[in-house]
């Protein structure tokens, strides 16, 4: 009776994530469109739609945004990455620079779409910023793509890059076609559970949620292999565990300068 149990079990457990794998795959286009606001709901992929992906280290890429970069990049969309540092910390800097174009050719971004802008160790700020995302891309990003304002791992880079792209959004410094989304920073037990993880993300509110099945997440582990310097036994447990190698979900970044109602 318990291997019918099991058996059962893992068949229903099957079924279930594959349905919703397929289910969100299936919203995506739709959810990307109407973030961007895009009115053309006929069209099936974003060859449109120009990605702009900005992180705060060589590695963020597959450790946090893969699901979502090898998605859009399936969907066709151009995906761009601005990586504001080159982790050279301990002096690493043209290695890492080399494990993360290699990383991001498993992904999917060709070297020419990946822009390096060393801060100095120093916390990017909105000014800097502002000139980093115009010498990034040929032309302005339709949207970008960053960490949240706990920034998934509670790194002070991470967290600034938010803080600069909102106080470049509500201060109107963006132009307005730019639309920006964060990755939603979960908690701890939600972060480590997986790919069981997946009902959760599926059924709770964002504005974007994107999903990897098998063939994504060894793409994103095999994105993560490229980080030679970076494979320490923990992250080992991470690409196992960590549900950001199976799913993003994102908010958006509100944009403009906000009403202020004095009476
Ligand atoms: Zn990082």
């Amino acid at each position: 009776i318990m291997v019918i149990w099991v058996i059962a079990v893992t068949l229903f457990s099957i079924i279930l994530f594959r349905l919703i794998f397929f289910r969100v795959q299936k919203v995506q286009v739709k959810s990307v469109k109407h973030v961007l606001g895009m009115v053309s709901i006929e069209e099936t992929d974003l060859s449109t739609v120009n990605a702009l992906f900005v992180t705060a280290h060589p590695d963020d890429e597959c450790m946090f945004f893969a699901p979502t970069i090898i998605r859009l990049v399936q969907l066709s969309a151009r995906v761009n990455l601005l990586c504001l540092s080159q982790g050279n910390y301990y002096n690493q800097g043209s290695l890492r620079k080399e494990e993360l174009l290699s990383s991001c050719a498993v992904l999917g971004i060709p070297g020419s779409k990946v822009s390096i802008i060393d801060h100095n160790c120093q916390l990017p700020k909105a000014p800097q910023l502002k000139t980093s995302l115009s010498l990034t891309t040929e032309k302005s990003p339709t949207f970008v793509l960053t960490f949240d304002g706990r920034g998934v791992s509670g790194h002070a880079n991470h967290t600034a890059i938010y803080k600069a792209v909102s106080h470049l959004a509500c201060t109107g410094q963006l132009p307005t076609n730019c639309h920006l989304l964060s990755l939603e920073t979960v908690g701890l037990i939600r972060k480590y559970l997986s790919f069981l993880e997946l009902p959760l993300s599926w059924l709770l509110p964002s504005a974007l949620c994107c999903m990897s099945g098998l063939r994504g997440y060894r793409q994103a582990k095999a994105a993560m292999i490229c980080h030679r310097t970076q494979l320490l036994w923990f992250r080992y447990l991470y690409v196992m565990f960590s549900r950001y190698m199976f799913v993003n979900t994102f908010h958006i970044i509100p944009q403009g300068p906000k009403n202020l109602k004095i009476y």
